[in-house]
């Protein structure tokens, strides 16, 4: 274990954790630490302050009124990949959830942390983006098309703490990636959501940051299909390329993702 001198604090609510943050200079809130340990253990990160926001039970819930389905910020990936609402009402999230690491960190990782931390092959941005979800904080409501702005970054300001995220149930979605057979993140994830108001459709680990295809949306909107994004791809200039894939492979998973995200959806 290699990581700097550090001052633990265990908050007893997210009201304390905020204080704590404000109290203390060089703060990082603590959740499942699925990211946040390997980081430091790696010596990217060394917070002077970690103040430990996870098992708080007022941001572990899943609720389903009307329409939506709502996901406290601490609830870990393996409590929303079994969870009966989540499953009823937006299968592909509890797929999603479920195709998360391992056991491991599906027990541990919290869905607040993933999407705080915004890394460019993490599973929840896709489906925050393509159901049109919307982040609540402890300052306000952040529209989920102004949440993930860039790689590892968000809206959050200093401090802010995601308290639960508001998911719109769709009439059909779909969620498929091809993953990095060690890690288990995506190499590239599509998420695909129809509503009645028309297709959005999400890319994950393909580029620096979650983005969404207009082109192919348009498309689905107009034929729910596979075959309605099979002829359209996206460029592979400013996509990742690293020693897992390049660029124009990454490109390609894209178009074959999108296909049978669709096929999934349709299933
Ligand atoms: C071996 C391994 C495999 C993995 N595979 C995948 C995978 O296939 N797909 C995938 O998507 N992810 C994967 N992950 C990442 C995993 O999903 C993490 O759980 C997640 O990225 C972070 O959640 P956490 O609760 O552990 O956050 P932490 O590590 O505790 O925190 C991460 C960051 O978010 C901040 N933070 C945490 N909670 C909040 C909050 N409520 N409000 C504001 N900021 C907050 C912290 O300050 C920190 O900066 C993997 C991780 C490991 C170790």
């Amino acid at each position: 274990m290699y990581t700097a001198a550090f001052h633990y604090h265990k908050a007893k609510s997210v009201a304390e954790a905020e204080q704590l943050f404000a109290a203390n200079g060089d703060a990082k809130y603590l959740a499942g630490g699925q990211t946040l340990i390997p980081v430091m253990k790696q010596r990217l990160a060394a917070p002077s302050e970690l103040i430990d926001i996870g098992g708080l039970p007022e941001l572990s819930y899943i609720k389903h009124q009307g329409n939506i389905v709502t996901i406290g910020a601490g609830t870990c990936h393996a409590v929303v990949a079994n969870s009966t609402d989540v499953k009823s009402a937006i299968p592909a999230l509890a797929g999603l959830a479920g195709g998360i690491g391992d056991p491991a960190v599906r027990a541990r990782g919290t869905i607040g942390g993933s999407i705080a931390n915004n890394d460019p092959a993490a599973d929840y941005p896709a489906a925050v983006l393509a159901l049109n979800a919307h982040v609540r904080t402890t300052k306000r409501l952040i529209d989920g098309d102004a949440f993930f702005t860039g790689m590892f970054s968000t809206a959050l300001e200093e401090g802010e703490i995601v308290t639960e995220i508001l998911f719109p149930v769709p009439q059909k979605a779909g969620y498929i990636k091809f993953r990095n057979l060690a890690s288990r993140f995506a190499l590239t994830g599509v998420f695909v959501a129809k509503f009645a108001t028309g297709v959005r459709i999400a890319v994950t680990g393909a580029g620096s940051c979650v983005f969404r295809v207009p082109e192919m949306e348009a498309a689905l909107t107009k034929n729910f299909a596979p075959e309605a994004v099979a002829n359209i791809s996206v460029s592979p200039d400013g996509l990742n390329s690293d020693i897992h894939a390049s660029a124009e492979y990454r490109a390609h998973l894209v178009t074959v993702m999108a296909k049978r995200a669709v096929a999934a959806a349709l299933a």
